[in-house]
């Protein structure tokens, strides 16, 4: 026996809020398969296995490792993760300071991540006297086990229909009636479909009219016959044999045979049908890759552009194209794209809602096929997999087209990434960890690929465009007018409260804004009525004594959603019925007030009896598909209205909208925060944009508010960017805001209101003893409470020339030295940083 076994140790970075990497040893069976980037499966906490992934090898133990586990298995043969990747993992931990293992939870399909199930069976022989003198719970719960062979610990409380048996359970396996182990449990399935080809040998004449006389007098068996040789290529001596799914052949059935026929095809032996698991992803080999439509020819002043950011490409990492709506942005991206992937490298195009890349899709798929994957959280698990799994064992030239999270994809060969509607808020997660800002993630990731960025957008963030012009550090190029000689549009401001005066509003809507939208529906055009739903949702209220029912958990008032007829709590997910009563003076004086866009549709419906209207919101985009469907509708002019929220907004082309209606515009304005005009500001434009993207009339926009006089919307008036960027930096610099600093929010919680004041204090004022002024708070955020935890907020304003790293240190030293003092309150503390 030998003693001299080779030793080798790894580093796992584990899917859990710790920091850091664990040892684990690799047992000598293992060494062979152990490689950095492979998951494998490793013992964590008291009895749990999770899913890790090597970050490194190593034949000595690091000093502090005491007390090393073994890596209990392997499960790739080759890296599922690459170095770049952990790379970036890496740097978003110490940039948003988090644990790398958040980052690794969010960068992994959760199918790729499978962890440890408790499962029960029952034990051979049991005592027949200890069973007999079971209660009658955990005779059930014994029952229920045997009948079923083994189970879950999830499964057999759903089964008893009991919430907590592990209790029960335990004691159970203490007698030695039941034994319980930890099992692997992926939930990761691949597809298998059914495919069909011919079984006999010879495609020659004899042998195909043998299988024809043997198909016999049956039309469908014929008719199924001659699809599947054909399908299969099988009559073309020059063609291999392949096979035909099951899909594609009854697809081209004509109706002329069922399924039944092939099978009774099966049954002579004429033809196979097999099982076979494939992947989502059409690699470039199976022939579709070819480029299909031409790149689009560009205007002069859109080849110049272009030729201007090939030329700064050469010089800044990152250049920014600002265009004004509809001024061709996406054909330039076009023509980028087409250049890297001619050059065999990879691109990534991150849009800020999933609504976009439907129409997106269609326009990068004309031109470049099934070379387009997309990738973001509607899809399932098993199909981001597939995409993971197929990105890895084809590293080809591909364009990703998709929300923030695809930064993670394992890219090989990354040329390009570009991130459309950069100033888009929705780049920024913000619950849970880690909360990254999607766009500057993606240039981190390209600058690791030594890539090239673009940002696009017609309203950059104030931050982008000062680096872009005084800051230097990144190219310009700018595109200000719209394509084909299209005006932009005509924004009109409607004063609600003048109209309401003189009785010229109608619910939501202002007769004038009606009488303008009939006008434009009655030529033939659309329309788009954009709600804000920020501070402005449907609640419950009592009409006696003003009570508004609040989440029980959070200091927020739920939103009634009428589908279900419920109150829901938008931040906890908490649902309650509406309260017959009022619960606080007993009266029955419960209504329902404020507007969504429900009502709203209610009201268009009310307003415009002829028109058909349809409705994009969270409701009415549950499933993946709905999004394209409501914009293949609008776009293929089956509606005359279409009303949303934000996601109406955002770079949306439809060419046939007349005009867009703001319903209001005042609770975008004064949100409050630093950011409240330039968001503002933003999304009137954008909104804006949707509208007259045709060249024979100019687009129309309506903008009902309160305050007409708001410089913001004087700004918007004008589609003045530049002016409006000017006042903003103004302020920015006058009150010590991003880009002249840069912004960390602390969040403290606690359960405990006293408990979270106190730990927010002894923070701030330990903070402010190194970081002086630069300290702002602790004060109680807009919402205070959220499931159940009271919330601090204390907000760091660091100049932009200051060490980030010195300031990172200064927070983590400090933050360790309150949380390991004896009498420290155990408050939960995490960091938002460049919050938006
Ligand atoms: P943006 O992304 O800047 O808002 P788009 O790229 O969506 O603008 O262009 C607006 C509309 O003009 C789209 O319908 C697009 O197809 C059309 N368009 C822009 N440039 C061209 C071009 N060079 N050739 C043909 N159509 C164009
Ligand atoms: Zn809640």
């Amino acid at each position: 026996m030998s003693t001299d076994t080779h030793k080798l140790y790894a580093s796992v970075i584990v899917p859990r809020p710790v920091d850091g990497t664990f040892t684990y040893s690799v047992p000598q069976h293992l060494q062979q398969a152990a490689g950095v980037g492979r998951r494998v499966v490793v013992p964590f906490g008291a009895k749990r296995f999770v899913t890790g992934v090597i970050e490194s090898l190593s034949p000595v133990k690091g000093p502090d490792d005491f007390q090393i586990k073994e890596i209990a298995e392997v499960l790739d043969t080759a890296p599922v993760v690459l170095h770049p990747q952990i790379k970036l993992w890496r740097w978003l931990a110490d940039y948003y300071m988090c644990a790398v293992g958040d980052v690794f939870k969010a960068a992994l399909p959760s199918g790729l991540l499978p962890e440890s199930e408790s499962v029960v069976v029952c034990t051979d022989d049991p005592d027949p006297d200890l069973l007999a003198a079971l209660p009658p719970r955990r005779a059930q719960i014994y029952d229920t086990v045997r009948a079923k062979g083994k189970l879950s610990l999830k499964e057999l409380s759903k089964l008893i229909g009991v919430q907590n048996v592990e209790g029960s359970v335990s004691e159970l396996v203490d007698t030695g009636l039941l034994a319980m182990y930890e099992t692997m449990n992926g939930r990761y399935r691949r597809v298998k479909v059914q495919k069909v080809k011919p079984a006999f040998a010879e495609a020659d004449r004899p042998s195909l009219a043998a299988a024809f006389a043997a198909a016999g007098r049956s039309h469908g068996q014929q008719e199924a016959l001659t699809r599947i040789i054909a399908l299969t290529g099988f009559n073309n001596a020059t063609v291999p044999t392949r096979s035909v799914a099951r899909a594609d052949l009854l697809h081209g059935s004509e109706g002329k045979f069922t399924w039944e026929h092939v099978t009774a095809l099966k049954r002579k032996g004429l033809v196979e049908i097999e099982t076979v698991e494939v992947s989502r992803f059409s690699s470039p080999e199976d022939g579709a890759g070819a480029f299909s439509a031409p790149l689009p020819t560009l205007s002069q002043a859109q080849s110049q552009a272009l030729q201007s950011v090939h030329r700064l490409f050469m010089e800044k990492g990152v250049t920014l194209l600002r265009g004004v709506t509809s001024s061709g942005k996406t054909e330039i991206y076009i023509h980028l794209i087409d250049h890297v992937l001619r050059q065999g490298k990879q691109a990534l195009m991150l849009v800020p809602e999933i609504a976009l890349t439907t129409q997106l899709t269609r326009r990068l798929q004309r031109v470049f096929g099934s070379k387009v994957i997309i990738y973001h959280s509607r899809f399932s698990d098993s199909e981001r997999v597939d995409i993971w799994r197929g990105m890895v064992q084809h590293p080809g030239p591909c364009v990703v087209i998709g929300a923030r999270s695809s930064v993670f994809l394992p890219f090989t060969n990354l040329g390009l990434v570009i991130v459309d509607e950069e100033h888009e808020a929705s780049y920024k997660q913000h619950d849970p960890a880690p909360r990254y800002n999607g766009r500057d993630a993606a240039i981190v990731l390209a600058s690791l690929h030594g890539a090239k960025t673009l940002l696009g957008s017609a309203t950059p963030s104030i931050e982008t465009y000062y680096k872009a012009t005084e800051g230097g550090k990144y190219g310009l190029v700018e595109l200000t007018e719209r394509f084909g000689n299209v005006t932009m549009p005509e924004i009109e401001l409607v004063n609600i409260d003048t109209e309401r005066s003189r009785r010229g509003m109608d619910g939501a809507f202002a007769n004038r804004t009606v009488a303008a939208g009939r006008k434009l529906l009655n030529e033939g055009r659309q329309l788009i009525f954009f709600h804000n739903r920020r501070g402005f949702s449907p609640r419950a209220r009592c009409r006696l004594c003003q009570f508004i029912p609040k989440c029980d958990h959070c200091d927020v008032a739920l939103t009634y959603h009428k589908r279900t007829n419920s109150l829901e709590c938008h931040y906890c997910g908490a649902s309650y019925p509406v309260p017959r009563v009022c619960p606080n003076c007993k009266e029955p004086a419960i209504e329902i007030v404020g507007y969504g866009t429900e009502r709203v549709e209610e009201e268009i419906d009310a307003l415009f009896p002829e028109a058909k209207i349809l409705r994009m919101d969270l409701d009415t985009t549950r499933n993946k598909d709905a999004y394209a469907d409501i914009i293949d509708t609008f776009s293929a002019g089956k509606a005359n209205i279409l009303v949303g929220t934000q996601m109406v907004t955002k770079g949306l082309d439809f060419s046939d909208v007349g005009m867009v209606g703001v319903l209001n515009a005042d609770n975008i304005i004064n949100y409050p925060d630093f950011r409240s005009h330039e968001r503002a500001f933003n999304m009137l434009e954008q909104v804006a944009g949707r509208a007259g993207r045709r060249a024979d009339t100019p687009g129309r926009v309506m903008i009902q508010t309160h305050t007409p006089d708001h410089p913001v919307l004087h700004y918007v008036r004008n589609h003045d960017y530049n002016g409006f960027y000017e006042s903003e930096l103004d302020e920015r610099r006058r009150y010590f805001y991003p880009p002249f600093t840069r912004v960390i929010n602390i969040y403290v919680k606690h359960r405990d209101s006293k408990v979270v004041q106190d730990a927010a204090d002894r923070l701030a004022s330990r903070l402010r003893t190194v970081l002086g002024r630069r300290v702002n708070g602790p004060i109680e955020p807009p919402v205070a409470r959220v499931a159940s935890m009271y919330i601090r907020q204390i907000m760091l304003k660091i100049e932009t020339e200051a060490s980030m790293k010195q300031v990172k240190d200064i927070l983590r030293g400090v933050y360790s030295e309150i949380v390991s003092a004896p009498d420290a309150p155990k408050a939960i503390v995490h960091y938002d940083v460049d919050p938006v």
